[in-house]
């Protein structure tokens, strides 16, 4: 049997353990489950706790737990951990042997060796130090690389072609942004900027301080110790919440007694006043975003893509706001919590030996939205398209978004589930619909939440919920995934249509329950024009000198044609390039 080497990312909020193994890379788990978090502690009995239970103890003892040593490693002053101290390196270190002891049991042998995570901006003490916590825990530290790296090589790996990569690591207590350059197998760090104080523990900071005044408002002032340590973990539970839901309920009974009666504590936080109390964070990571291109001497335009890394990322904001920027959305198929130590492993392997493929994941190659009034390039439409699940998300995914009664007393709302891109949603391709009726007697602005969810086999799920009564209808959707059967429907409708002399997309009313108007004739061929250019970019590095740039003239002409509506334009470039994609695959 090769070599085994395990990848770790040893992290400030939370740490893992990773293997590549028959092809994947695979998160090994312990009682903690994937993440064990980076906290050491004594118990009452002095015995040495590693993640979960020393974690829990934090806020009870923080005289004999640690937490976020990784702040301090290359520092030569010791720690104090009960009555006696250690170095750094010493508590990373128990941290790294309860790791592999974790990838010791799972994996049924001992493990010698490791490749550690560290950050770019680690300096030679710091990198130094992590290695020897390495080998106090009895791992040989095969490479230590950077954590930007890492994350690249999972997103990468596959791919040859030169490249330049953001990557924005938002943790729970660090954030730092890299640009990183891929040429001829050479991943580097070209620049990296950061805050080693600044990540999703402020977010629930904040939340904290939000509940905490409402309770100061419903007159409670002095909060014991256990209140507080549950107050800070309902906030993080609100946050993480609030990532796919519009709002979150905070619900603690018991919090407290007061005047001898037990206190029940109950707030609701929606999204919209979490995200502004995290603006002014984000933007201090965009600034930071600023310089690291400013650094690399590169343009926003520059960056071909933006990796998402670190738990905290998972905050819509924080992709919308990345998007905003950069003008494409940033990519988060793979779980950010996971990602660095799955590209330690990767690059374990290699050192291995061990031939490694590109990772794969699943994710859906649509984003399915609904449709509601709004703005469409400027102007009042009824039918703006709003994503709910995004392109790229990996599957399963549950999202749900607010929308909002449109007129007094309304009683019911249609609800019309579309896939695709563009903002006018009858662009897009309609997949269901359906009608809540009964609604309450409501002035405009009645919330209405409405709930994808969407699982590996191509099912979705939307339900629609009146917020006030909990009046909820929905539809299950079969096979959104594959090409579907509405798409084959609106092919062969045109094909008969052009038999019979009509040009494309006058092939007359649609049955009852379709898509209505013939404008989707032509959006069907548009959405098949994309996936066309999609599928042809993703073959293009296999594809010989010549026909590489007869692909790059058809995409552009594809993409002349879909935005002048040139239909036969449109017609001839995409039959060219399905014919040499034809060839290449055959
Ligand atoms: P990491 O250090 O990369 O493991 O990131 C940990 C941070 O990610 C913590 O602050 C978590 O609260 C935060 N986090 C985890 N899941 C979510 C989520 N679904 N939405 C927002 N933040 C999250």
């Amino acid at each position: 049997m090769m070599e085994k080497i395990l990848g770790i990312d040893l992290g400030t909020t939370n740490s893992e353990v990773a293997l590549y193994e028959n092809g994947t890379v695979t998160i090994i788990e312990g009682p903690d489950g994937k993440l064990l978090p980076s906290y050491v502690g004594l118990d009452d009995n002095n015995n040495l706790l590693v993640g979960g239970p020393a974690m829990n103890q934090f806020v009870l003892y923080p005289e004999r737990t640690i937490k976020s040593i990784k702040r301090l490693m290359g520092q030569t002053s010791p720690v104090a951990l009960g009555d006696k101290s250690y170095l750094p390196q010493e508590i990373s270190a128990m941290i790294l042997r309860h790791l592999k002891n974790i990838a010791e049991t799972s994996l049924g042998y001992s493990v010698a060796k490791a490749v550690i995570t560290v950050p770019a901006f680690f300096s030679d003490a710091q990198r130094q130090a992590t290695r020897q916590a390495g080998e106090m825990a009895g791992l040989e530290v095969v490479k230590i690389i950077n954590e930007p790296t890492a994350a690249t090589l999972v997103y990468e790996s596959g791919h040859k072609e030169a490249k330049k990569v953001l990557v924005y690591d938002l943790g729970g207590g660090t954030f730092d942004v890299s640009v990183v350059e891929l040429q001829d197998d050479v991943i580097e760090v070209i620049a990296s900027h950061g805050n080693n104080k600044l990540g999703g523990d402020d977010f629930d900071a904040l939340i904290e301080q939000h509940l905490l005044d409402q309770l100061q408002e419903e007159g409670v002032r002095d909060i014991p110790r256990q209140a507080q340590a549950r107050i800070r973990r309902a906030a993080e539970n609100a946050k993480k919440q609030l990532s796919t839901q519009p709002f979150a309920l905070i619900e603690e009974e018991y919090l407290l007694d007061r005047d001898g009666a037990p206190y029940h504590f109950r707030a609701e936080l929606s999204r919209r006043q979490y995200e502004q109390m995290i603006t002014p964070l984000l933007d201090e990571t965009l600034d930071a975003v600023h310089l690291v291109l400013h650094d690399a001497g590169l343009a926003a335009s520059m960056i071909d893509e933006i990796l998402m890394v670190g738990g905290s990322t998972r905050t819509p904001l924080v992709q919308e706001r990345l998007e905003l920027e950069f003008g494409m959305p940033p990519r988060f198929e793979v779980d950010p919590d996971l990602c660095v130590a799955g590209g330690a492993a990767l690059q374990a392997a290699m050192i291995a030996g061990e031939e490694v493929h590109a990772v794969l994941v699943d994710i859906t190659p649509y984003t399915f939205g609904i449709s509601a009034i709004g703005e469409v390039d400027g102007s009042f439409s009824l039918n703006k398209f709003v994503p709910i699940i995004k392109k790229n998300s990996p599957v399963p995914v549950t999202r749900s978004e607010v929308f909002y009664t449109s007129v007094d007393y309304q009683e019911e709302v249609d609800i019309r589930v579309y896939q695709g891109e563009a903002e006018n949603a009858l662009d897009n391709l309609e997949v269901g619909r359906f009608r809540v009726e009964g609604l309450a007697k409501c002035r405009q602005g009645s919330e209405i939440i409405a709930t994808f969810a969407l699982d590996s086999n191509g099912i979705l799920q939307v339900s629609a919920k009146e917020k006030a009564t909990g009046l909820e209808k929905s539809i299950t959707i079969d096979n959104v995934l594959a090409d579907t059967t509405a798409h084959a429907l609106q092919q062969a409708r045109e094909k008969i249509g052009r038999l019979f002399g009509d040009s494309a997309g006058a092939a007359g009313p649609l049955p009852e329950g379709t898509v209505p108007g013939m404008k989707t004739v032509t959006n069907s061929r548009k959405v098949q024009a994309e996936a066309l250019i999609e599928k042809t970019r993703t073959l293009l590095d296999k594809a010989g000198e010549d026909d590489r740039e007869d692909m790059i003239e058809l995409i552009e002409t594809i993409d002349q044609a879909l935005a002048g509506e040139a239909t036969d334009l449109l017609e001839k470039s995409m039959d060219e390039l399905s014919e040499i994609i034809f060839y290449m695959e055959s």
